[in-house]
């Protein structure tokens, strides 16, 4: 088992370089974010709650994200190789549940893939996003960038003390930054 995390705010490219970093390394993505617009498009009760947060900028409170993101490891554990968890841990609190819930079925995260983007960049990347996501509007992208600086980025300390976090320089074209990351976490795969 070989687990990552892609860190890095709204807009910093978790998701175009996860796409790449699973087909390298056959990794099995869990974008808590994804999941839950899932949830939002079937119109499940858990949907209905997460929209009333992700619509408004803000995170989905701690317990229940630690919940849904328990119960989809143990639904992928059988036939993953490792797992790369995108949009997840966004908060300390969070962060130290992953660490519990891998440690009980003898995992660990092996690499912090930390995507570094400057806000301004952040923020013209998310408008021109816009058009898909119902949270790609400009009210809501600045409140998602302070939810990410006031609770998120802290995480950053905490994964530089704990010696995994591999910092990587975010601007550039799609296969710079993924080159850079292979860099940082190559020689370990
Ligand atoms: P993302 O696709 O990762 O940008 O996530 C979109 C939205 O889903 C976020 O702005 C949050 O409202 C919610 N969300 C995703 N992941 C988490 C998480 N780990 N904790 C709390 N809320 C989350």
């Amino acid at each position: 088992m070989f687990n990552l995390v892609i860190f890095g705010g709204p807009g910093s490219g978790k998701g175009t370089q996860s796409d790449k970093l699973i087909d390298r390394y056959g990794l099995t993505h869990i974008s808590t974010g994804q999941m839950l617009r899932e949830e939002i498009a079937a119109g499940t009760e858990l949907g209905k709650i997460a929209d009333s947060y992700i619509s408004n900028g803000n995170l989905i409170p701690d317990k229940l994200m630690c919940e849904i993101l328990a119960d989809e490891i143990d639904k992928l554990a059988p036939a993953a190789k490792g797992f790369i968890f995108d949009g997840f841990p966004r908060t300390i609190h969070q962060a130290e549940e992953l660490e519990k819930i891998l440690e009980r079925r003898g995992m660990k995260v092996d690499h912090v893939v930390g995507l570094e983007v400057p806000d301004e960049e952040l923020t013209s990347r998310l408008l021109n996003r816009g058009q898909g996501r119902a949270d790609d509007n400009a009210e809501t992208i600045s409140r998602r960038l302070e939810v990410y600086h006031a609770t998120t980025s802290p995480l950053r300390d905490y994964y530089v003390n704990s010696g995994i976090y591999r910092p990587i320089h975010g601007l550039g074209s799609i296969d710079e930054i993924f080159n850079r990351i292979i860099e940082a976490i190559g020689q370990n795969v």
